[in-house]
């Protein structure tokens, strides 16, 4: 895979795509005629200092502020690279909390997995991304909210907007309503918090619901290599609900009804793990 590259995701938006090799998600760009609004602060100062390099090549307006889609190291560690107000809700601040407060030597973190403090899956990605983190610095966002929260770019006014979810509990959504690009960060995955990842009926229903105000043309996963179109975006959605109603109505007899290795079959497995 390769490394992380500068994409148009439509006039007002541009996006920084993902790097699996170290776990490095999506981050975006919004601009008004205000300033630009930069959608996840990355996995270290690195990641967002490679991205702001990129639109500052291209002229564009300052960056006012830094907006969090979830607390995961990997949306949150690169902050320190600006110095611009952090925006995130109250969980997403008071779990950043916790994480600043931690001991990040290669013991302690080691320590941190074996607690099932931190996941096992991150912990290389961690070491690869942050290789010294003795001057470690986790920004504590500074402008929160509990559940709305709108930033006014002159000419467009962004609203983010707290939506749940399995994966974790703080995930807001990014909404650009003039182009109407929607950055999902890491909402739509599964919980990884488990020996087996999974997804809960409840969960998945809730937050289909909350994400029903939106029409998005564009809409970004924070992992997700492509942009969903409407297209692709209505069949993603309409497939976690399938899977929803296939496991309410069969329970484990579900996985017969799907085709081996297929999405939905995989969708199908998350929910059954979390009944
Ligand atoms: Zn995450």
């Amino acid at each position: 895979m390769a490394a992380c590259r500068f994409e148009e995701v439509s006039p007002r938006v541009d996006r920084f795509t993902p790097d699996e090799r170290t776990d490095r998600p999506v981050l975006g760009a919004i601009r008004g005629t205000a300033g630009t609004l930069i959608v996840d602060a990355g996995a270290s100062p690195a990641h967002l200092d490679a991205f702001l390099g990129e639109l500052m090549a291209r002229d564009h307006p300052p960056i006012v502020s830094i907006a969090l889609t979830h607390w995961h190291w990997d949306h949150s560690f690169g902050a320190a690279a600006s110095s611009v107000p952090v925006i995130a809700c109250d969980e997403t601040a008071s779990a950043l909390a916790v994480q600043a407060a931690y001991d990040w030597s290669d013991a302690a973190l080691a320590q941190r997995v074996r607690d099932g403090l931190e996941l096992a899956f991150s912990l290389p990605h961690i070491l690869a991304e942050l290789p010294d983190r003795s001057q470690l610095e986790i920004v504590i966002p500074q402008v929160t909210f509990a559940t709305a929260h709108d930033v006014d770019l002159g000419d467009t006014i962004v609203a983010l907007r707290k939506v749940g979810g399995d994966h974790a509990v703080d995930s807001v959504v990014v909404w650009e309503p003039e182009d109407r690009v929607l950055f999902l960060g890491d909402a739509l995955y599964q919980c990884l918090w488990s020996d087996t990842p999974y997804l809960t009926i409840p969960g998945v229903r809730a937050l289909l619901a909350q994400l029903a105000a939106f029409d998005p043309a564009y809409a970004l996963e924070g992992h997700d290599d492509k942009v969903c179109d409407a297209t692709t975006y209505a069949a993603r959605i309409a497939e976690l609900a399938a899977a929803c109603d296939l496991v309410e109505r069969l329970g484990d007899a579900a996985v017969a009804e799907t085709e081996d290795g297929s999405d939905l079959a995989e969708l199908v497995g998350y929910l059954l793990a979390g009944r």
